[in-house]
């Protein structure tokens, strides 16, 4: 359940509370990726410690690795792997159509063989429900066809009407009171966020909007973003499909992005952000900062002994340097991509965290126009 608590008067920045069975989460949010159940070289401890409140799991990957039967043994994702704060999990729409090959989509839903094995699976909107029950995601996210950048606007609109479809039929099996729901009957219902797709074409945005606010969902997201289009294009197709969105709902901008790209979201009113670029890039040697970003593997390093960011509070700043981080790369020594990882998730979380607090005092618009002047992209 989610509470708008206030609005940036400069901006259409919010601040809001999600409620859900594994407890409240403070919003805009950052979700740390665990794609695989893990965020990746992070343990869930340090993610505590480095103040996450809420992961992103992902389906497609935890249903063939390692199977729902084993999952559903150790009662769930949260036991399995030792995490007991909120979990989204994405229903796999968007993998089944970037990895899993051999793709066959009728209205019945998507049939595919795995990256993995090549094995075949088949996934319908209901089938998707009853993954993330087991899981017993706190959020879960429908099934849907995630459309590539460009795309003809006639296969946009044809498979939006697929998505909306599979959409009303996520929707009417969640509510059934005989599915299956693996978790403890006291605790609160888990949440459906529907997923808006129309690709760049703004009116078949407002199409997929108005379909979506029909069937009713806990929130929504903004799918089909950063899938290979413009910058510009990312920032305006996001812009617009929040303002359609209803002021009581989660809004969430998926598998979205750099610090600038996250800024620039929430001051269009977006409140949930995944992305794996902090532990992607970290684990490249490629470090966040509030100056902009820096390749710690480069040369220029070598005897750089400042921290990566002398603002920045994390057990990476205050212990290690960029020369030795530096070195930890170039000896390909393990610590340096968890240390770039920790740092960047971290500094994630503040810059989040940071803008909460412009939010609240209504002055988020002066904190962006900050951060951007003083963020340099590499
Ligand atoms: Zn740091």
């Amino acid at each position: 359940m989610f509470k708008l608590i206030h609005t940036d008067k400069s901006t259409k920045a919010r601040l809001g509370k999600l409620t859900t069975a594994h407890g409240e989460v403070d919003t805009p949010v950052f979700m740390p990726v665990g794609t695989q159940g893990t965020v990746k070289a992070i343990s869930t401890e340090e993610l505590k410690g480095l103040g996450a409140e809420i992961i992103l799991g992902n389906a497609y990957h935890l249903y063939l690795r390692p199977g729902l039967d084993i999952i559903r043994k150790a009662g769930g994702l949260h036991k399995f792997m030792g995490w007991d704060k909120p979990i989204l999990t994405d229903s796999g729409g968007y993998q089944i159509f970037s990895l899993a090959t051999l793709r066959k989509l009728s209205d019945e839903g998507a049939e595919f063989s795995s990256h993995i094995d090549g094995s075949k699976h088949f996934i319908t909107p209901e089938k998707a429900v009853d993954i993330q029950r087991i899981f017993g995601s706190d959020i879960m996210m429908i099934l849907d066809e995630c459309v590539h950048y460009p795309a003809a606007r006639d296969y946009v609109e044809q498979s939006l009407e697929l998505t909306t479809r599979w959409a009303r039929r996520a929707k009417e099996y969640f509510s059934r009171p005989e599915t299956i729901d693996h978790r403890p009957k006291t605790s609160m219902r888990q949440l459906l966020f529907g997923i808006v797709q129309g690709s760049t074409y703004l009116d078949l945005r407002k199409k997929a909007v108005d379909g979506l606010l029909k069937i009713g969902f806990d929130g929504y997201a903004i799918g089909g973003v950063s899938v290979g289009e413009p910058e510009n294009l990312i920032h305006e197709v996001a812009e617009y499909t929040a303002s359609l969105l209803p002021q009581d709902k989660a809004r969430y901008l998926m598998g979205l992005g750099t610090p600038p790209d996250i800024i620039e979201a929430i001051s269009n009113g977006v409140d949930m952000f995944d992305c794996v670029v902090p532990t992607r890039n970290g684990r490249n040697g490629q470090a966040f900062t509030w100056s902009g970003e820096l390749q710690l593997r480069n040369a220029a390093y070598k005897e750089d002994l400042r921290p990566i960011d002398d603002k920045c509070e994390c057990f990476a700043c205050r212990n290690h340097t960029r020369a030795y981080i530096r070195h930890l790369f170039n000896t390909e020594e393990l610590l340096g991509l968890r240390l770039v990882s920790l740092h960047n998730l971290h500094f994630y979380v503040k810059l989040i965290q940071l803008s909460r607090a412009a939010i609240r005092e209504d002055r988020f618009g002066d904190f962006k126009e900050k951060f951007l002047s003083q963020y340099r992209k590499r």
